[in-house]
């Protein structure tokens, strides 16, 4: 096995959806919910996004009953930038199957060439669809109107932060504006009435929801937090024994590179975390 694999082990659950599933069971057992992503992403040809579409498909159609059917995909790896009727028609093919099966579809959120392309085809999917949501990128400028909008039609939102390197025209550069960014994103969300998703590991921010949806009487059941697998893992049994709903996005698959650059940027720990395995 490529020695990286074994460092990716700690974020990835596995190659195969069957390992992203035992992931589930364990976490539901503790009465922790998961989403399941088939990694992958930038696919640019046409066979390689139908097998993607198949394999979310596949996956939706694994979970077992008693465990939440909910999938997270990236649009890149569906055809997005191939064509948008083709990401269309797969995406819609996954989510006739999410539907079959009681299922629910996140669709990622990616770089910021694509967010208006994402949200459009969002939108166009929700006319027909309820089992589908979007993710939302606090840093980005646009974010607060995205919010605002999607409060408003009643969309299911993800807040993160971004994970996606931006330039200052697009994007908030500063960690304190980022962080400032995303609680006011939070706080329009909780007063929506909606069910958003709060995705952080960033205490400050955990506290920040908490805080806010006690001195507004938002109760417990009326939003959930979510974390990546691998990171945090003590926190989310301390908010599951608060009374918080707690999602664990469990990724598995051989396409592991990007995302798990993406940690390794996000936190000096992470890449500790590699060297020090490296060396033993
Ligand atoms: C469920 C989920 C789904 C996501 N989906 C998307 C998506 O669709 N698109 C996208 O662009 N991004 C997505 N992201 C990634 C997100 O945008 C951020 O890049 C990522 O979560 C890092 O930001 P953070 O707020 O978690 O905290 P960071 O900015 O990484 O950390 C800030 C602070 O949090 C605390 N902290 C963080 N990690 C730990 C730890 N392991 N132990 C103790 N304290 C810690 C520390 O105080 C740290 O200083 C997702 C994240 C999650 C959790």
């Amino acid at each position: 096995m490529n020695p990286l694999t074994l460092f990716a082990r700690r974020f990835v659950a596995g190659e195969q959806p069957q390992d992203a599933v035992r992931v589930g069971e364990r976490l539901h057992a503790k009465g922790i919910k998961a989403t399941f992503d088939k990694l992958g992403e930038d696919v640019l040809d046409k066979e390689a996004a139908r097998r993607a579409t198949e394999a979310s498909k596949e996956l939706l159609r694994l979970i077992p009953a008693g465990i939440e059917r909910n999938v997270s995909i990236k649009m890149s790896s569906m055809g997005q930038e191939i064509s948008r009727d083709l990401c269309l028609e797969n995406v819609s093919s996954i989510l006739d199957v999410a539907k079959e099966v009681g299922g629910f579809v996140r669709l990622d959120m990616e770089g910021s060439k694509t967010t208006q392309s994402t949200i459009e085809i969002f939108h166009d999917l929700r006319r027909r669809y309820d089992n589908v949501g979007i993710v939302l990128q606090a840093a980005l400028h646009r974010t607060p109107d995205d919010v605002k909008e999607a409060v408003r039609r009643g969309d299911h939102v993800r807040l993160c932060k971004g994970a996606y390197r931006e330039p200052p025209s697009v994007a908030l550069q500063d960690m304190g504006e980022i962080r400032a960014a995303f609680k006011a994103c939070a706080h329009v969300l909780l007063d929506g009435g909606g069910y958003p998703a709060v995705a952080t590991h960033d205490e400050e921010l955990i506290l920040d929801t908490i805080a806010y949806a006690k001195a507004q009487g938002v109760a417990p059941s009326r939003f959930e937090f979510q974390m990546l697998y691998g990171l945090r893992r003590r926190r989310w049994e301390q908010l599951v024994r608060d009374g918080y709903g707690m999602r664990i996005y469990v990724p598995f698959g051989t396409h592991w590179i990007p995302y798990f650059y993406r940690r390794l940027r996000e936190r000096k720990e992470n890449v500790l975390f590699v060297f020090r395995n490296l060396f033993h």
